[in-house]
């Protein structure tokens, strides 16, 4: 196996390899691109059964041809796919079996109509990953790999991380000739758990370090115009997540941009409630109003929602009779009660979706209305709402 003394040396000795054997398959040439391979569909097999992908629910997979394998099989296996655009400038679309019909599988798992049987989420908006798929040019046994040049996959994660998604394994699917004995790497490079050729798994038994969030300090100021989302992560930690506004203006006087940055998206203010006729005390159920996307905790028509859903609270500062409803850990409520927010509140932690990813949002914990008969409700309260401040 050759060695490199760069990356870009051993990207062009793969390319033009898997063009000169004959091993690279459409689209051509394999060049400035993940190279899709002869034996794609065997690789893909191989990580399909392999233990790692026991309990897989959800899998984030690069949208390149050799890949598409990965994502055809994982769908027929009724696994959520994540695809995400290039650059995240549209964010992810999401490609989730229960929604598309069987023999629609194979052209879904396909870069070009994958549109047609997904929907986009904002990258916000992306649940915790259980596997991430990534496409390599050259990669090393010992789990370093390149891809196309532009460090969009290491910033990809990089960003999940930075969200506060946990850390996950990652793997590839390559043919064996883009298994090279080694070039050298950078330290936010990502690494691979995992590499699944036609013929053989490669276990990487000491994967590097893993990235914990954007090496903000190395990026280049261009990245933050190529990709939207870090401009917009950016613009979060420096204007909202380090000023503490909250604790020193009142409601009254935050300007939009600051009443909306108390919000934490948990979703919990959605959730149907039963009042007591004898003692009006309020309960919460795990049934969410007929609007809340239970995916992503939002709203699916916050412009038109007070005229599909009447009883639909709008919370302002003039609605401080609501606040005694709102779930004990809602940043409006501790606010209006003088009360600090919760430790995993996005101003506190600096992560716009910390909320999910510390298992305080209703995200995959609740049902819709539209499922549940109203006789119902009684047997749906839940005791993990309190309305109790100290609770
Ligand atoms: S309960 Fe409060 S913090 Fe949570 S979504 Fe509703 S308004 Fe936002
Ligand atoms: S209409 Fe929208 S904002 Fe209002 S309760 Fe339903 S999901 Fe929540």
């Amino acid at each position: 196996m050759p060695s490199f003394l760069n990356k870009s040396d051993a990207r062009t000795w793969v390319w033009d390899t898997l063009r000169d054997q004959k091993i690279a398959a459409f689209p051509f040439p394999p060049h400035h691109r993940i190279p899709n391979f002869r034996g794609a569909a065997d690789a893909a097999r191989r990580l399909l059964a392999d233990p790692l992908f026991e309990g897989v629910r959800r899998i984030k997979v690069n949208p390149d041809a050799p890949q598409r394998h990965v994502r055809k099989a994982a769908l027929e296996a009724g696994v959520v796919v994540y695809m995400p655009s290039p650059r995240l400038k549209s964010g992810f679309i999401e490609l989730d079996p229960a929604r598309i019909p069987q023999d629609k599988l194979t052209k879904a798992a396909s870069m070009s109509h994958a549109a047609d049987w997904g929907r986009e989420l904002h990258v916000w908006e992306l649940p915790e990953m259980d596997l991430v798929v990534t496409g390599c040019v050259a990669v090393t046994a010992t789990g370093r790999r390149c891809g196309k040049g532009h460090g969009f996959s290491d910033i990809e994660y990089a960003v999940l991380r930075e969200l506060g998604h946990p850390p996950v394994p990652v793997v590839t699917t390559v043919h064996d000739l883009q298994v090279v004995h080694g070039f050298p790497t950078d330290p936010h490079d990502l690494t691979l758990r995992r590499i699944f050729t036609p013929t053989q798994t490669l276990d990487v038994t000491e994967p590097g370090t893993e990235p914990v969030g954007i090496d903000w300090a190395a990026l280049a100021p261009e990245s933050l115009e190529e990709m939207p989302v870090l401009g917009e992560l950016a613009r979060w930690r420096t204007r909202l997540g380090t000023t503490r506004f909250w604790e020193t203006t009142q409601l009254e006087d935050m300007s939009r941009e600051q009443w909306e940055a108390l919000c934490d998206g948990c979703g919990r203010c959605c959730l149907l409630k039963l009042r007591d006729s004898d003692t009006g005390e309020v309960a919460y159920t795990d049934v969410a109003c007929k609007l809340l996307d239970t995916g992503t905790c939002r709203c699916s028509d916050y412009a038109g929602r007070s005229e599909i859903v009447p009883d639909c609270v709008v919370l302002d500062v003039s609605g401080w009779q609501y606040f005694s409803i709102m779930p004990s850990t809602c940043g409006y409520r501790r606010v209006w009660e003088g009360l600090p927010l919760p430790p995993w509140h996005p101003l506190e932690t600096g992560t716009p979706s910390s909320t999910h990813h510390a298992g305080f949002s209703v995200r995959f914990r609740v049902i819709s209305e539209r499922d549940v008969h109203e006789d119902e409700l009684v047997d749906r309260l839940v005791d993990w709402i309190s309305l109790d401040s100290d609770g």
